[in-house]
């Protein structure tokens, strides 16, 4: 995730924060400003939280609470594991990307792939669908 997509989401993510009367709350604060530093893929609270040990941010569940609210606003994606814990990464409507799964490592990468966009698409429109979003995991392991 690049730079400059990360700039535009920070600017996003206060400009909606502020349009929703959400105070500027330490916890809030600085969860975005860790999202908009690391970009990183599929983060959970705890992962959040424990990068944020001895910080601002508190507790593992006012972190959770500040992931829910940002997920509200539109400005992350959330997708549950096999183990049914909630992970989030900032959304990106330009670019998307889909998730490759390491079966070896755990490892989470991202890809993108413009034609699998282009199936998913015509698969909607085959199905009389307005597709709102979709999801693609890929699980395996490197040869
Ligand atoms: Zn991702």
């Amino acid at each position: 995730m690049d730079d400059g997509l990360r700039d535009r989401w920070l600017q996003e993510a206060q400009r909606r924060m502020a349009r929703a009367g959400m105070r500027a709350g330490a916890a809030r604060t600085t969860v975005v400003a860790l999202l908009a530093r690391d970009g990183q893929c599929l983060v959970s609270a705890q992962e959040i939280t424990s990068r944020l040990a001895g910080g601002a941010a508190g507790s593992a569940a006012s972190v959770y609470r500040a992931l829910e609210d940002l997920h509200t606003l539109g400005l992350l994606h959330r997708v549950y594991d096999d183990d049914g814990i909630a992970r989030f990464e900032i959304a990106d409507p330009a670019g998307r990307h889909h998730h490759f799964v390491d079966e070896q490592t755990g490892a989470i990468e991202p890809f993108v792939d413009p034609r699998l966009e282009e199936a998913i698409a015509a698969t909607g429109r085959r199905l009389g669908i307005e597709l709102t979003g979709h999801e693609v995991t890929l699980r395996g392991r490197r040869r």
